[in-house]
């Protein structure tokens, strides 16, 4: 297909093809291209060419380590248009979304490496004849494992904090969406990075975590994904004592006082809601409306939400592209008859479009009972659980109750509220009167069951060193 890249592996600085799976258009079924599976003597080759891509690379100044990698992002952005339309051609978004993604991915990948160039150590104060000095040093071969949601953004996460901090990484990015990945490396590879620092592989998933997470050289274990699969790769790390940083899912909570415009809010919140149809692990979800506003929130939204036009993302005038694929189409469906049968109001979409394609419209639920199975679990997908609550108490408590801790909104003009709901909403990321979650120089990342270490900022790149203190008695 054209404007769609072939799909490879990337190996000790070598292109390889093979045989693997489909890779399908959510738009239309159709199919893509194959994606080539990687076999065990492909993963052993990459440990290999991980292992001395990291001797050399550990060597290389952080300034040098800093010019390529600027490099690659500025290839990324000059190519800006071939990468956003394979995104939508394989991911589904808008085509401005893809353009978009693509943009945050060289902000993400431009800001660690320059920080890279700032990763400090420090002198203790000692006794006369001793000095300590704690260094912080490369943690060695990375094993990241990234989603289909965001094809570049997410292993560029990864890849740009472990060649920062003078990491080599194994990628294994999606099968379902492998062309983000593939241009990533391409801009990379295309930038003068020397072979075996950055390895791109596909295939099974639970194959290949299964069999590199054990691996002596590994020395961690980056993953984007589900709750459970977090889980279980951690499970396996920890087996092998092996440090993880795990972004997983979200259920956010969005507190909307009675203190700010209904309107503006809702019509954000419609918004924010259909990035990438809602398959973001900080999509906004459950909506916690204070009672004087309630009624005009929930009309403002539905407005907007069914105002906005559902089609394939390579037209620009459509605004919410298709779902991923079909487990997430099935998801929808699932979790909305449930929420029906429980008493909830569908005010807006609720059923699937047309039966080529896996599109589904943004879909307003009004007065959603807490036993909701969609109130519970992520819906990742686009649909938004609108409630009255009484009180900023009653919001809080909602907001906390549930196992996740990725992204929290608000929305009030009360300074004291807004202290009140920092001090109290259990997450990793509170946006108080907007709705960006992340972005490159602040640390994103979960408590709770959505994870744990962060992703960019200067903590973000930490977590791809380890620290050593150095005791020389000098006399
Ligand atoms: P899933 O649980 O089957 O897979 C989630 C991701 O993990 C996929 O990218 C998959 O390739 C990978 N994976 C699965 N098993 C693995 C293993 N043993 N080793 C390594 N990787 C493995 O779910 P799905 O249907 O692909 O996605 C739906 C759910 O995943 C959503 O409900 C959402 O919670 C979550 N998700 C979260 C994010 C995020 O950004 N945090 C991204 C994508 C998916």
């Amino acid at each position: 297909m054209a404007n769609y890249p072939d799909l490879q592996l990337y190996i000790a600085g070598q292109w390889k093809g093979g045989d693997g799976q489909p890779v399908f258009n959510p738009a239309d079924d159709s199919v893509l291209g194959t994606v080539p599976h990687a076999t065990r003597a492909d993963l052993d080759a990459a440990l290999e060419a991980a292992g001395r891509g990291f001797k050399v690379w550990s060597r290389t100044s952080p300034a040098k380590r800093a010019e390529i990698i600027l490099k690659a992002a500025q290839l990324m952005r000059e190519r800006i248009e071939e990468l956003a339309t394979a995104m939508t051609l394989e991911q589904g978004k808008p085509i401005q979304q893809s353009r978009l993604e693509i943009l945050r991915a060289c902000e993400i990948i431009e800001w660690d490496a320059q920080e890279g160039r700032r990763i400090y150590g420090r002198i203790i104060p000692s006794e006369p004849g001793m000095r300590h000095s704690v260094l912080r040093q490369p943690i060695g071969v990375v094993a990241a494992f990234s989603p289909w949601n965001f094809p570049t953004s997410s292993p560029a996460r990864k890849v740009g904090g472990a060649l920062s901090a003078g990491c080599s990484i194994i990628l294994k990015a999606s099968e379902e969406t492998p062309a983000g990945a593939v241009q990533l490396v391409k801009a990379f590879a295309d930038a003068g990075l020397p072979p075996g620092v950055l390895n791109l592989v596909f295939g099974k998933p639970a194959e290949i975590s299964e069999y590199l997470i054990p691996q002596p050289s590994v020395r961690l274990v980056t993953f984007t994904g589900s709750v459970p699969v977090g889980k279980h790769l951690t499970a396996l790390a920890g087996m092998h004592m092996k440090p993880v940083i795990m972004e997983l899912g979200g259920h956010s909570p969005v507190i909307v006082c009675d203190d700010v415009d209904p309107v503006a809010s809702a019509v954000s919140s419609a918004m924010a809601k259909s990035r990438n149809a809602g398959q973001v692990c900080v999509s906004p979800t459950r909506f916690f409306v204070e009672d004087a506003i309630y009624d005009r929130f929930t009309e403002a939204m539905t407005e907007k939400a069914a105002s906005l036009k559902v089609g394939n993302g390579l037209d620009p005038a459509n605004q919410l592209g298709p779902l991923a694929n079909e487990r997430r189409l099935a998801a929808m469906e699932t979790l909305v008859a449930d929420a029906r049968s429980k008493g909830a109001r569908v005010m807006t979409g609720g059923a699937r479009i047309g039966n080529r394609g896996n599109f589904y419209p943004l879909t307003v639920l009004a007065d959603v009972p807490d036993d909701a199975r969609a109130m519970r679990e992520e819906p990742f997908g686009p649909l938004a659980l609108l409630n009255r609550v009484r009180s900023l108490d009653e919001a809080i408590e909602k907001a906390n109750s549930v196992p996740y801790g990725l992204a929290g909104y608000a929305f009030t003009n009360s300074a004291h509220k807004a202290d009140q709901l920092a001090e109290s909403i259990e997450v990793g990321n509170l946006s108080i009167n907007h709705f960006v979650a992340s972005s490159a120089e602040t640390p994103f990342g979960g408590v709770k069951d959505s994870g744990f270490g962060r992703e960019g900022g200067v903590e973000g790149l930490l977590c791809y060193t380890v620290v050593k203190n150095v005791s020389h008695m000098t006399a």
